[in-house]
Formats: C-alpha cells, sequence, structure tokens
C-alpha cells in the first residue's frame, strides 16, 4: 500500500472520470477531477498533484500537448504521468512515451491494473510518496509507523517529530545531497505553494534540526545559501573519516 496521493485525473468523458475517481478513492487516495487540459493546468496552478492520470483525446488541448507542456515546466516536469487512452497502436505507444509520459494505460482496465501502475510510478518518480523506509548515514524514517530512528552502533534512538518536520525529513532524505529551494519545498511537501509564505519553510526547518539535534544530526540539513536547502550525509563522512 502507498500512502494517500493526490492524483489529478484529466478526462472529459464524466463516466470514465467518475469510475477512476471512485477506484482511486477506494484505495485511499484524494482524486481531483478536470475536464479538460486547460482546466488541468488552473488546478496544478494552485496544487501540485502527486500523479496525473490523462486522456489522451481531451477537446482543446490533446493530452499529450499537456504531458510535453508539463515536462518543459520545471515546476511540474517531475510529476509523474499516465495517459490513458482507446489507442493501442505501438505508435502511439511510442509517442505517448516521447511525450514524457511516464506510463500508458489502454482503455478498457482493470482498477486493480491502474493502481499497481499508479504504485509503480510513484516508486519510481516520488520515493517519498511510498511507505518504504528511508535510511541515510544510521538515521531513518519510516512512513507506515510515522516514526523516525538514528541507529548509532547497536543503540537505536527515536526522533520525536511534528507531522510536518517528518514529512519534511522524509522528502529531504528521499532527495538526498540535492538543494531544494523553499519554493519546491512548498510544493513537494505542503503540496500547495499559493497560500503559505516561503519563511514558513525556514520555521520547520528550524524545529527540525532542534529535533535532529537530539541525535547530533542537525548538521545533515544544510543551508545552501540564496539557493535553499540540502539533506546530506557527507559532511558527517568527512568528519568521520578525519576523526578516524
Ligand atoms: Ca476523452
Amino acid at each position: 500500500m502507498s500512502i494517500s496521493s493526490n492524483i489529478l485525473i484529466v478526462e472529459d468523458e464524466p463516466s470514465i472520470a467518475e469510475l477512476l475517481a471512485i477506484n482511486l478513492q477506494h484505495a485511499g487516495h484524494c482524486p481531483i477531477r478536470a475536464g479538460s487540459a486547460e482546466e488541468a493546468l488552473r488546478v496544478i496552478r494552485d496544487v501540485l498533484p502527486d500523479v496525473l492520470l490523462i486522456d489522451w483525446m481531451l477537446p482543446g488541448m490533446s493530452g499529450i500537448a499537456l504531458a510535453r507542456s508539463l515536462r518543459a515546466d520545471a515546476r511540474t516536469k517531475g510529476i509523474p504521468i499516465i495517459l490513458l487512452t482507446a489507442r493501442s497502436e505501438e505508435g502511439d505507444k511510442v509517442q505517448g512515451l516521447d511525450a514524457g509520459a511516464d506510463d500508458y494505460i489502454t482503455k478498457p482496465f482493470s482498477p486493480k491494473e491502474l493502481l499497481a501502475r499508479i504504485r509503480a510510478v510513484l516508486r519510481r518518480r516520488s520515493p517519498q510518496l511510498t511507505d518504504e523506509l528511508v535510511e541515510v548515514a544510521g538515521l531513518s524514517v519510516d512512513p507506515s509507523s510515522r516514526r523516525a530512528m538514528y541507529k548509532k552502533g547497536s543503540e537505536s534512538q527515536e526522533i520525536r517529530l511534528g507531522p510536518t518536520e517528518f514529512k519534511l525529513l522524509h522528502y529531504l532524505m528521499a532527495h538526498p545531497e540535492r538543494v531544494h529551494s523553499r519554493g519546491a519545498l512548498l510544493d513537494k511537501v505542503w503540496g500547495d505553494h499559493v497560500f503559505i509564505e516561503e519563511r514558513t519553510v525556514d520555521v520547520h526547518i528550524k524545529r527540525l534540526r532542534e529535533a535532529l539535534g537530539q541525535v547530533q544530526c542537525a548538521d545533515m540539513v544544510e543551508t545552501v545559501r540564496g539557493a535553499g536547502y540540502r539533506f546530506t550525509s557527507q559532511a558527517r563522512a568527512a568528519a568521520a573519516a578525519t576523526a578516524a
């Protein structure tokens, strides 16, 4: 089971959109619906979905054109896309994948198959959206039990974190050694970048560092001046090498 994800369904056929939404809801996800590519773009401006299901044949802008435009935008290029289509020609499949889709599913499909494919793209693209344990340099976060632990030698200690700090740490650890801007963190951790100030990120980073300070790991969350934040175990590895 993956944890609840916001899934944007872009489908102009109401009966299919409804069927998809019901199945996704049943699986514990939060479906959002858009009847056209244009509407999808408006939704995405406010809320960044975790996965997009895009019908190929849409009125106005096509599903393929929507996939291309999302891939061309830095803010949306990492969102997993699954194209839905009645077509099954090999050439169409290639065209869909060329446009930036992660996967392709031909109608009619079973809900089970669709959910399995959603899980697969999430695992590939967004490890922080699955409930698999992430471990870096003795520090681990386990989304299924919502626990963060630090292990040193044979000693294991739990780190107490608020819900936002937990999500933030999980995201940073799933994407280590990379700089994340405050805007990107708002999009990925809060899922909404419109109504929250970037300063909020700094507040939660500060709390996260204080919590990590309980196990002397505060230095793993680095500030990159003028750019954002980075989770790193390299400074720690270098210090250990010097000490040894
Ligand atoms: Ca359609």
